[in-house]
């Protein structure tokens, strides 16, 4: 993340903003929440379309049980409690892209509520500096369709409409408007994208529009109590972007109020091109909406028993492991948050880590030579040209002495390079290895002769000692003798 802040101390001194998001994630059902549609991005428009969710007279919803599981799944990982009945509610507003006229959402009977999420308040995430970011709610509702204005003949003159995402099914998650910066909604979208990401209820693409942010902003001065009014922000799909748009409307707010001015409740579009908001409308009430539970569909009821059932679907999440992998595997927090950044990362790593003779070496490799080197040419872990595959491959060939530790780091200098694994580098370029017995057993009566202690030992039974005569003579050959034979010879010799 950037460090810098972009609003200047004299505003931050006077003024506190107070930031709320409200985040829309989709999610990963194969079918739409009320009828079975597929949900499928990018099909030709309007042909994942049925009587339910184009809204025809007559046609009756059937809630997709996927999608709760889902939800209560994202709900739970955000520490939510699960309200037991819930109830679907209709919005009613006017939209092309809203065929039935209403929205079938979540009202004063949501399916979660309480939950939140814990910030790292500075950059470098080791002091434990953390403060929590309250979660309001955590709802059900469907897509609506999505209007075109490019991208077919009429375009100049007219827009068209795609249907095939009404009825998608989603979360949206309300937070408290417990934010106090834009680096503070920074982090939080950030750490609500992994948390949502580990659970696998959501694919969290931005650029899909599978997690859209709305942020509502508002600054006061110091020291008062009440908010200040705020202003939403909607259309903006990037969280470096939304970090921006609040940023430009903290200061614009500030503008108008210090010229005398009174900041209007309404909502805002971001433009990333110019780095600006301009204004869209006035921003409706609730009451504008008309909500009243849907008729069509029944309470919504969430039994101990299925909560359970679903819970034991929960897996490990980002926190708890990063907690786990330093007492584990004795790597730092700061590695640890990298290798947990994805749930994807932290499985490699951890198969690694387990395949590998010595796990505690393939933290150590990861930490001493893979991230210095990403570091250097700016790479995320992602783009590594060493997998975890190959650091465990290589943790394996220094724990059995058949490369040296200055090896290691010479073929790791080369997979940087040439941007190829590490297995392929090292069976290309492999040091010679000595197989030849004669050599060998020259090098072990060499180690033996300045070795008596140690023979003695080995002789009265502590035959452990042979691990001892077998990196001295690993060590002799500067790493090159082939590690079998050494064993095999080492012990005739040593039984003779
Ligand atoms: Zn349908």
């Amino acid at each position: 993340m950037a460090t810098t802040p972009a609003l200047s101390e004299d505003l931050l001194a006077k003024y506190e903003p107070v930031i709320g998001l409200e985040v829309h994630v989709q999610l990963l059902t194969a079918s739409k929440i009320f009828c079975s549609c597929s949900t499928r991005f990018g099909d030709p428009p309007n042909t994942n379309v049925c009587p339910v969710c184009l809204g025809l007279p007559g046609a009756l919803p059937v809630l997709n049980r996927k999608a709760v599981e889902f939800a209560v799944l994202a709900a739970m990982a955000l520490e939510c409690r699960i309200n037991e009945v819930s109830i679907f509610a209709r919005k009613n507003y006017f939209y092309p892209d809203l065929p039935k006229g209403y929205q079938i959402s979540q009202y004063d009977k949501p399916l979660a509520e309480f939950g939140f999420i814990e910030i790292d308040l500075n950059e470098s995430k080791t002091n434990g500096s953390k403060k929590k970011i309250g979660i309001t709610r955590l709802h059900l509702e469907e897509d609506a369709g999505k209007s075109l204005h490019e991208g077919f003949a009429d375009a100049a003159s007219k827009t068209a409409i795609d249907l095939n995402r009404t009825g998608v099914p989603l979360a949206e998650i309300v937070s408290e408007p417990d934010m106090r910066s834009p680096e503070e909604a920074y982090e939080y979208l950030t750490r609500l994208k992994e948390i949502i990401l580990y659970t696998g209820v959501s694919d969290c693409n931005m650029e899909e529009g599978s997690l859209r942010c709305d942020a509502n902003v508002s600054i006061r001065p110091r020291g008062q109590r009440e908010f200040g009014t705020k202003t939403e922000v909607k259309n903006v799909n990037s969280f470096r972007f939304i970090r921006h748009a609040l940023e430009y409307e903290i200061e614009r707010h500030e503008q108008v109020l210090e010229s005398g001015g009174r900041i209007e409740q309404e909502t805002r579009l971001y433009n990333a091109a110019e780095g600006k908001t301009y204004g869209m409308r006035s921003k409706e009430q609730a009451h504008d909406y008309r909500y009243f539970p849907e008729p069509d569909l029944l309470p919504l009821v969430v039994d101990a028993k299925w909560r359970e059932q679903i819970v034991a679907e929960l897996p490990e999440l980002p926190e708890a492991r990063r907690a786990r992998l330093v007492a584990q595997y004795g790597i730092t927090e700061y590695d640890a948050a990298t290798l947990t950044s994805s749930r994807s990362l932290a499985d490699q790593f951890e198969e690694a880590a387990t395949a590998a003779k010595n796990p505690k070496r393939v933290a150590n490799l990861v930490q001493g030579e893979l991230m210095g080197r990403l570091k250097a040419k700016g790479l995320e872990i992602e783009q590594s040209p060493i997998s975890m595959k190959g650091v465990a491959m290589s943790a394996d060939l220094v724990e059995s002495g058949a490369i040296s530790g200055k090896i290691l780091k010479d073929l790791y200098d080369l997979a940087f390079e040439r941007g190829e694994d590490f297995p392929a580098i090292y069976e290309k370029e492999k040091p010679q290895q000595i197989t030849d017995s004669g050599a060998i057993e020259k090098l072990i009566d060499e180690v033996i002769d300045t070795s008596p202690k140690q023979l003695e030992q080995y002789r009265g039974g502590k035959k452990t000692v042979i691990s001892y005569f077998v990196g001295q003579v690993m060590k002799a050959s500067k790493g090159q003798a082939n590690p079998t034979l050494v064993n095999e010879l080492l012990a005739k010799k040593l039984e003779g």
